[in-house]
């Protein structure tokens, strides 16, 4: 057949030419009898090879076509599949060109009738759309910052393995990887540091893993591993232990070496028949156990877990009641002033009297809290209970040291807070500078700066403010500054080993020699032994608290030992007492 577009029946072959968009007409039969320079441009063939073609043998399959639209759009485009071309709306397909399948779209129309029908092909190469739809696919896949599969992802991965595991008789396993303490990162170096240092773990845990298992980023400080066809559970805790020695090797982030560890939760299909959304929650359940068990570990879903999971909600249900039924008491704790040998403080420490399981210690129940938000109700009755025990203590005329009460970091994020302590005492009718509060070091270093007024304004109410356990953890010192406190309770653990060790620790000697040049008061927690005692005293430590002067005793065994007028000075008979003339001369002593 001549190609030349004169002898085809149009009357319009100059528009056709001209036309950006590629043109076939095609006869009833869907032969090709004439084609525009678009369309053989498209195809890269000469017209003289596309006439007489049948136009079906030009379309195909596109690689590059989301599954969604090929389905339906390849069988509309080929008639052995639906018996039929369908007319009117846009195809989409791959164009079988000489340079490969390329997406396009046509739309066919039909023009005249009997023999003299023709069908007019209208077909637009698309790969710039399908382009963009592509990296909109890819991006509702992949996390923006490490460019690692995101849970969407993760979680249609892990149904497509869960599936074939199940023909295969092969286990997948899957570990959910949460960094330790990231926030810390977060909150002391900035989040440009935390985003670059969550990019480098995230190229470290791609590189550790076998090119058949799977990496997403889950969101924040959250990663997940599918690790497919393994025989045991010994071959996925290899891989965990793998990834927990790349991710504890030192991050060097803007110059800075960064040391990061990070806890893992394992479950197993089929082993814990679940669905994935299922096993994505035991992971997460496994990885909880791992960071309670110190953090740096991993951890294998056990479905006992479920039982303790019982008993902590039971425990949540029962904490609000308690604190309802007034089941919480306190134990005190004294702080002595080594120079004088007095009372400086009293350190109230919370217990609950639980109806079934008896006396509770605060770590039993306080991060609990924590985590429900029910410490701001316990934070209140702390507050409440501290007012009443004050009030007492000065109708029977004690002497009355000031009251440290412990305030979680989260009671002080509540902007009423402050409002709220300062209203109870003053309702209660006692004088503010009765009161202390003792916050961790921690909550300096995610302090707001409405934190650090609202905190200046409690302490100029009064109010005295303590840094506890000072010194482990991150180092808050740059926030010391910031802030407005009275003094800084030393955390126990610098105590351990300085009269036993040989040459002593300096660092207990350092810091408090650091804070009183700070112009801060200085307080040794968990001072057990004479010996010890002894050592800070000459160091110029000014108060101490331990076992060594009082346990958290009861309210009665207080008020018998330290509060009874004539008590306030250590008593002679306590051998763990200083004596009362005066720091030189107690120091002396307590060396000699
Ligand atoms: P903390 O504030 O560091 O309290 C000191 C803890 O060390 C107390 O344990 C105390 O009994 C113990 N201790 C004191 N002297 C010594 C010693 O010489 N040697 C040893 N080995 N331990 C000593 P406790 O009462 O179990 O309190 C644990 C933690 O619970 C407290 O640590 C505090 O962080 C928290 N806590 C206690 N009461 C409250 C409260 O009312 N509210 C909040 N939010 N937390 C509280
Ligand atoms: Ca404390
Ligand atoms: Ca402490």
């Amino acid at each position: 057949m001549n190609a030349n577009t004169q002898q085809t029946p149009l009357t319009w072959p100059g528009v056709c030419a001209a036309l950006n968009d590629a043109v076939i007409t095609c006869d009833r039969e869907m032969r090709i009898v004439c084609a525009n320079a678009a369309a053989c441009a498209l195809f890269g063939l000469h017209r003289q090879m596309l006439i007489g073609r049948a136009f079906s043998s030009l379309l195909g399959r596109s690689e590059n076509i989301p599954l969604e639209s090929q389905t339906h759009l390849c069988q509309a485009c080929d008639p052995s599949a639906c018996g039929v071309w369908r007319f009117g709306r846009a195809v989409l397909c791959a164009a079988i060109t000489a340079a490969g399948p390329r997406p396009v779209e046509y739309t066919l129309s039909s023009v005249g009738e009997g023999d003299a029908r023709f069908i007019i092909v209208v077909l637009r190469d698309i790969s710039e759309r399908i382009d963009e739809l592509r990296n909109a696919h890819h991006e509702a896949l992949h996390d923006a910052l490490t460019g690692l599969p995101n849970r969407a992802y993760l979680k249609q991965r892990l149904a497509e393995a869960m599936g074939q595991g199940e023909t295969a008789e092969a286990l997948t396993a899957l570990l959910f990887i949460d960094l330790d303490d990231f926030k810390d990162v977060n909150d002391t170096l900035g989040h440009d540091v935390g985003d670059e240092l969550l990019c480098q773990i995230a190229d470290r845990l791609s590189l550790s893993i076998r090119s058949t298992d799977f990496v997403a980023r889950l969101g924040g400080d959250e990663f997940a591993v599918i690790v497919t066809d393994i025989l045991n559970i010994e071959e996925a805790e290899a891989t965990a232990r793998r990834l927990i020695s790349a991710i504890t090797a030192p991050v060097r982030v803007r110059g800075l070496d960064l040391y990061v560890s990070c806890s893992i939760g394992i479950a197993y299909h089929p082993f814990n028949d679940a669905s994935p959304e299922d096993l994505l929650r035991f992971t997460d359940i496994a990885m909880y156990r791992s960071k309670a068990a110190g953090k740096n570990t991993y951890t294998n879903f056990d479905t006992a877990f479920f039982e303790e999971i019982k008993v902590r909600k039971d425990l949540e249900h029962r904490l609000r009641q308690g604190v309802e039924n007034d089941e919480m008491f306190f134990r005190f704790q004294p702080q002595i002033d080594l120079a004088t040998g007095r009372v400086c403080g009293v350190e109230a420490l919370i217990r609950w009297n639980h109806p079934q399981a008896g006396i509770l210690a605060p770590d039993e129940f306080i991060p609990l809290a924590e985590e429900n938000g029910l410490i701001h109700l316990l934070g209140d009755w702390v507050i409440r209970a501290a007012c009443r025990h004050l009030k007492s203590w000065m109708a029977q005329g004690l002497e009355v040291p000031t009251l440290f009460l412990n305030v979680s970091p989260l009671q002080l994020r509540d902007p009423s807070f402050v409002e709220g302590f300062l209203q109870t005492a003053v309702d209660m009718d006692v004088p503010l500078s009765a009161l202390g509060i003792e916050i961790t070091e921690s909550s300096m270093l995610h302090a707001t700066p409405d934190m650090v007024v609202q905190l200046g304004r409690l302490r100029s109410r009064g109010v005295r403010v303590a840094i506890d356990d000072f010194g482990v953890g991150y180092s808050a010192i740059s926030h010391l500054r910031d802030y407005s406190i009275d003094k800084i309770k030393l955390d126990r653990s610098f105590l351990e080993g300085i009269d036993s060790e040989a040459p002593p620790p300096r660092m207990a000697r350092a810091l408090i020699c650091f804070v009183k040049n700070l112009g801060l008061r200085v307080t040794a927690e968990g001072v057990e032994r004479q010996s010890q005692y002894e050592l800070i005293s000459a160091w110029g430590c000014d108060e101490a608290q331990g076992h060594l002067f009082g346990k958290a005793m009861s309210e009665a065994k207080l008020i018998e030992r330290f509060l009874r007028p004539g008590c306030v000075r250590a008593s002679a008979s306590d051998p763990a007492l200083p004596c009362p003339s005066g720091k030189k001369a107690c120091a002396q002593a307590a060396l000699s």
